[in-house]
């Protein structure tokens, strides 16, 4: 089982640390060659969205990971990277992949709430501690989404199909359930 994980900007560090102790191969997805290689899982970590979109057009690699994507290849993205899936982001004039049926607004808690940590349940994991930083949230889901959790009213996961959107950082704070879940799929 092998998992890409996006590493032009951002957290990708520990989402490949913890990738690796649950016993995945993993590699970083850094340029157009990268995706010429087999992979069963994609990971799009948290960072700068914008930032992150830019790069992947400048380095070729976003219609390539667009396609897998639509073809069903399971990703998981956290902060920046539900920000990339998510079909409409409520503040800014365009979306990226656009992928996942959800709306989100974009830096949701404010600039000035740079993190916080909150606990709740996460689908089927229970009382996850859930580290925010700098967040987005989910305003609306389309059909067929599934909502994994929610915090102060607000959807902070979702999940449809091959894809999974987490608005905080499930891999701070060593809890690796979500992981977990999602190699579950990949494999
Ligand atoms: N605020 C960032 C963005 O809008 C997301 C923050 C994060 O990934 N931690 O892209």
């Amino acid at each position: 089982m092998r998992v890409g994980v996006l590493a032009v900007q951002g957290a990708f560090i520990e989402h490949m640390r913890i990738c690796q102790e649950l016993g995945a191969e993993t590699f970083e997805i850094r340029c157009a060659e990268d995706l010429e290689k087999k992979f069963d899982g994609l990971i799009l970590p948290g960072g700068e969205s914008t930032a992150q979109s830019l790069l992947l057009h400048q380095l070729g690699m976003f219609d390539t990971l667009r396609t897998l994507i639509e073809n069903d290849l399971p990703v998981m993205g956290t902060c920046a990277g539900m920000i990339l899936l998510a079909q409409h982001i409520e503040n800014e004039p365009q979306a990226h992949f656009s992928t996942l049926p959800i709306t989100v607004v974009r830096n949701g808690y404010g600039r000035q709430l740079g993190s916080f940590t909150a606990t709740f349940d996460v689908g089927e994991a229970l009382n996850f501690k859930a580290r925010f930083i700098r967040a987005p949230y989910i305003s609306q889901v389309g059909e067929g989404v599934r909502v994994l959790a929610r915090f102060d009213g607000r959807i902070v996961a979702a999940q449809s199909g091959n894809q999974v959107a987490y608005a905080f950082h499930p891999e701070l704070g060593g809890d690796t359930r979500l992981h977990e879940n999602f190699l579950r799929k990949v494999g």
